[in-house]
């Protein structure tokens, strides 16, 4: 019997059913991706929610794609890259995917998007941190009065390591955003390293003061306004 494609009749290639490589790319869907992925997110350290535990991991969002997407079982070296995130006004955050692979010798290329379904959460350690007291609010405010998620998102962006550690508890209010930290030193230093980077109002004051065992306690409230 004759092995060649039944497609384009190449003769001596491996084939895959009665298709070499090139054809079967052309003539099959390679891959499904799933419309839509859920991620089960900490609103404060960023951890995700995989197999049952708490992981900081980057690649978790095409992991999921991966694992709940559909393979031809032809294709081999399957190598997915996040493209962009975006945030789509009627579909909320959707994530374009690019996948690489290989039938044989022939590559191909998909692309496609997925809906990122978020769910905020509350991870282990940020709970048992958020058990904690806290010492220090830095409350961010515009001075155009209504708080904006650009601005927002420059704060957070600028947080360190020790800065995520050591905040217990974020507070979105209408006219801006207060986050709550376990100690005044770290409070300060972050309204200061904002203040540099973006002009801002840094202004101090203490709420709730009382005596407790002989020593002063109170909040420290620390104002950013830019
Ligand atoms: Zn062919
Ligand atoms: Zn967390």
């Amino acid at each position: 019997m004759a092995r060649f494609c039944v497609s384009c009749g190449a003769e001596g290639v491996r084939l895959f059913g009665a298709l070499c490589a090139s054809c079967y790319v052309e003539r099959n869907t390679l891959l499904k991706l799933p419309r839509e992925v859920e991620i089960k997110r900490c609103r404060f350290c960023g951890s995700t929610w995989v197999q049952g535990k708490w992981v900081k991991d980057d690649n978790v969002l095409l992991s999921m794609v991966m694992s709940n997407s559909s393979l031809d079982p032809n294709v081999s070296s399957l190598t997915p890259s996040l493209r962009e995130l975006l945030q789509d006004p009627s579909e909320g955050k959707v994530a374009i995917i690019e996948v690489n692979g290989k039938v044989g010798e022939v590559q191909f290329s998909i692309n496609g998007k997925v809906r990122v379904n978020e769910r905020n959460a509350t991870c282990d350690s940020c709970l048992r941190k958020r058990g904690r007291k806290y010492e220090a609010i830095v409350q961010l405010r515009s001075t155009e009065g209504k708080m904006n998620d650009q601005l927002r998102r420059l704060f957070e962006d600028m947080l360190d390591q020790e800065a995520v550690e050591n905040l217990c508890d974020v507070v979105v209010l209408r006219e801006g955003v207060d986050y709550y930290f376990i100690s005044k030193s770290v409070g300060r230093r972050v309204a200061s390293k904002f203040s540099k980077v973006r002009k801002a109002w840094v202004s101090e004051s203490h709420e709730g003061e009382r005596i407790k065992d002989g020593k002063r306690e109170s909040k420290l409230i620390i104002s950013l306004r830019t």
